[in-house]
């Protein structure tokens, strides 16, 4: 029956209204308080209402909005410079969104060998239980059936492997593959990662075969595993990256990092985007990178992260009937749980502690990267009251 709300009914909403923010605690319209550690599913970086991000905002908002593509954008030319000097790239794109991000990683490989002679060389090989987002390309691109179905033909030149499956990964990659395109720690599907010796493999396989190696770090990227990319512990680099969530900290933007000569065929005129890089977008990824790259910053999120994760693990011990596992990275932690993952998500909220449900039965703990101690033990509190309410039934 249809609804006589005017919203899509795309998202089941929890009847929650949060009004303010402040750091890790948000505030409802009837002045209710909130452990965040959803962060608007990893989004919220820096918490909420901070003061850098707050100024860098504002600040930029008295100046100019908005300007398009069509003339030069300092913000971006120094955000761009920033990420290149930080990591293996030497080229960005500017995006409004993770998908986007995506499209252009993937258009930018097939383009590559497009204009090196091997056009045919488009196939795209992925992970199963992958998630790169909701565009025509990107379902195809994650490659499962509950977000293909009724949308038409899948786009062609995506095959996805079983989950770490090395031998069925280097049979995939042919002469025919522009590129391998994986999570370094799968987020929707479960905050699985990926063990550093496979991704080193992956690397290899790619170098060998001549293929790219992409990489979606919307979700693990921007310190949030504890280094400033995911990738960096296994020790590798990739060919593409596409970067969102983190990086604007709530305000939306993503960005597609290439070496030059992955990005070699992106010529004038073959890629563009009415928003991508906006001013304030820009503004926001500056300061954002500001806190992030202090002297010190990665090593707070690794303290707090190991404090967390240490608390999870003895409530795994505590509660071994609801919790099966542990995992994942930094502030990017997955509770595997034995009895339904909503149910545990919807207990954690009923301690006013937010969590986001993942795929493989798994809540995703995703707390803003400045989290503190003190912010992380008063969750453990609340998610031990929880787990002990579903305990006792
Ligand atoms: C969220 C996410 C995306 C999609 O980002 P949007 O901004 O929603 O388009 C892609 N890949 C990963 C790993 C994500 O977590």
């Amino acid at each position: 029956m249809a609804s006589a709300a005017p919203l899509y009914e795309t998202y089941n909403r929890v009847p929650l209204r949060f009004e303010r923010g402040e750091g890790v605690w948000l505030t409802t319209d009837k002045g209710e308080r909130y452990l965040d550690f959803a962060a608007g599913i990893a989004v919220s970086s820096l918490g909420h209402s901070h003061p850098h991000l707050v100024e860098a905002l504002t600040g930029q908002a008295e100046k100019l909005w908005h300007l398009s593509n069509l003339y030069e954008i300092p913000g971006q030319e120094r955000l761009a410079a920033r990420l290149v000097e930080a990591t293996f790239a030497d080229k960005a794109f500017f995006t409004n969104s993770g998908a986007e991000a995506l499209e252009c990683a993937i258009k930018t490989a097939r383009r590559h060998f497009y204009i090196n002679g091997e056009p045919d060389r488009i196939g795209i090989v992925t992970m199963e239980g992958a998630f790169h987002g909701r565009t025509l390309a990107t379902i195809a691109a994650g490659g499962q059936a509950k977000y293909l179905e009724g949308f038409g033909p899948k786009a062609p030149g995506f095959d996805q492997v079983p989950f770490g499956d090395l031998d069925a990964l280097e049979a995939a990659v042919t002469e025919k593959t522009a590129g391998v395109l994986i999570e370094p720690v799968q987020g929707e599907g479960g905050i699985r990662p990926i063990d550093p010796d496979v991704l080193r493999k992956i690397r290899k396989i790619c170098d060998d075969k001549g293929a790219l190696l992409i990489l979606d770090e919307v979700q693990s990227g921007v310190g949030r595993t504890g280094r400033l990319f995911a990738h960096e512990w296994a020790g590798i680099t990739p060919d593409i990256m596409a970067v969102a969530k983190g990086i604007g900290a709530g305000f939306p933007f993503g960005v597609c990092l290439s070496t030059a000569s992955a990005a070699d065929g992106m010529t004038a005129g073959t890629h563009g985007t009415t928003y991508g890089g906006n001013p304030l977008a820009m503004a926001v990824g500056n300061a954002v990178l500001d806190v992030i790259l202090e002297d010190g910053f990665l090593d707070h999120i690794n303290d707090v992260a190991n404090a967390l994760s240490q608390g999870l693990v003895s409530l795994k011990d505590r509660y071994p009937d609801l919790i099966e596992d542990v995992r994942g990275n930094g502030l990017m932690l997955g509770i595997k749980c034995a009895k339904s993952n909503m149910e545990v998500v919807q207990a954690f909220r009923a301690e006013n502690l937010l969590s986001v449900p993942a795929g493989d039965n798994v809540v995703r703990l995703l707390p803003p990267l400045t989290l503190t101690a003190e912010e992380a033990r008063e969750g453990l509190k609340r998610m031990d009251a929880a787990l002990e309410k579903l305990t006792r039934g």
